[in-house]
């Protein structure tokens, strides 16, 4: 494995106010850089002072939009070490949406040392206190100056640090959800089960729909049949029917979330009943009003577990739980969370040490 070279910033900046970090808004001092070409592969790993990339205009990233990305945390454990959650599962995740995109994948052992290496250098940007963690986004650009429709020769990864807040600073919070009908994130042999770009950008206008009209997040039906859940949001979506837990299969549309995957493991683990299938709106509306509608949750990195308390179908308002966490939703996060920050024996192998 090649060695990494760290240049480090001789101005480094003030710390935010750890009390009010939000997410994604403050950046550490170092980043790190790798480029690629097809003479060299993936060369010249290093870590350098955060700051701005000079770019070709002609980028194709710019204009075609080749480019994928990641997103994990590095957590503080109270006995003083930084702990990562699963890196190898985003690391493997990113290299398929390389495949997908048609960029060069990356060496896991390089790409896990380079997220290890960032994080030691910026350990001082962990945050501290509760539940507050360092976002650590990973991301891969083509650089090429060309303006056709093909795959580029040249890329960078970089990988960027971000001290995030508290989800949940005044315990978890049930969100409203709107059904979106018009607009659809992913179709089958598309994109949706990669992280790139594109896939966002194609959402924003459904969400600004939703927040205008008061509502945290979009329900995501499929693009077919328009009747399919598939997320919500940007997180996987859960449901608890008559005690049995229900979530959309990954059948090529949905984006495969590492917390869903954790969250089957630890349900089946404590013996509740996981099916993986199709789960149609018509069969959520009606599982509600016979009252077998138990609960509803959203699975992501950012949330861990993210309460559903309403959703809005065609405008007719459907109560989730009286509005409130309900008792899975609440032993998965307690659960999780309690792995994450190292509070309870990682009895599944799922932390590692940066
Ligand atoms: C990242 C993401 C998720 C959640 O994945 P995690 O690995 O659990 O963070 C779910 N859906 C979409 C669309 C995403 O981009």
């Amino acid at each position: 494995m090649p060695a990494i070279q760290i240049t480090r910033t001789d101005a480094p900046k003030p710390k935010p106010d750890m009390n009010s970090l939000g997410f994604g808004k403050y950046f550490s001092d170092h980043m790190f850089l790798l480029d690629y070409d097809p003479q060299n592969g993936w060369h010249d790993a290093r870590i350098q002072p955060y700051g701005p990339l000079s770019l070709d205009p002609a980028s194709m990233v710019l204009h075609y939009g080749q480019e994928v990305f990641e997103g994990l945390k590095a957590y503080r454990a109270a006995d003083g070490r930084t702990l990562l959650f699963r890196p190898i599962e985003n690391i493997r995740r990113m290299n398929r949406s390389n495949e997908r995109l048609r960029i060069a994948t990356v060496d896991e052992p390089l790409f896990l040392e380079a997220m290890k290496t960032l994080v030691r250098t910026d350990i001082d940007w962990v945050p501290t206190l509760p539940d507050t963690s360092l976002y650590i986004r990973p991301f891969v650009i083509a650089t090429d100056p060309f303006l056709g429709v093909r795959a580029s020769e040249t890329y960078k990864l970089l990988i960027i640090l971000s001290p995030v807040g508290a989800y949940y600073p005044e315990g978890m919070d049930p969100v409203s959800i709107l059904i979106e009908t018009e607009d659809v994130r992913a179709v089958k042999g598309g994109t949706g089960e990669t992280k790139t770009g594109g896939n966002y950008a194609a959402t924003i206008r459904a969400q600004d729909r939703a927040k205008k009209k008061g509502y945290t997040q979009v329900l995501w039906l499929d693009g077919v049949h328009r009747r399919f859940i598939e997320e919500v949001g940007t997180m996987n979506v859960f449901f608890v029917l008559d005690g049995t837990v229900v979530t959309p299969p990954l059948e090529g549309s949905i984006l495969p979330g590492v917390t869903r995957d954790s969250a089957i493991r630890l349900l089946k683990g404590w013996g509740v009943p996981v099916e993986e299938r199709r789960l149609a709106i018509d069969e959520l509306t009606d599982a509600a009003a016979a009252g077998r509608l138990n609960e509803a949750f959203g699975t992501g990195t950012a949330a861990v577990i993210s309460p559903i308390g309403q959703f809005n179908v065609n405008d007719t308002l459907i109560p989730v739980c009286g509005g409130q966490t309900g008792p899975l939703a609440q032993r998965l996060y307690d659960e999780l969370t309690a792995i994450q920050w190292g509070r309870k024996p990682d009895t599944h192998g799922w932390t590692q040490e940066v």
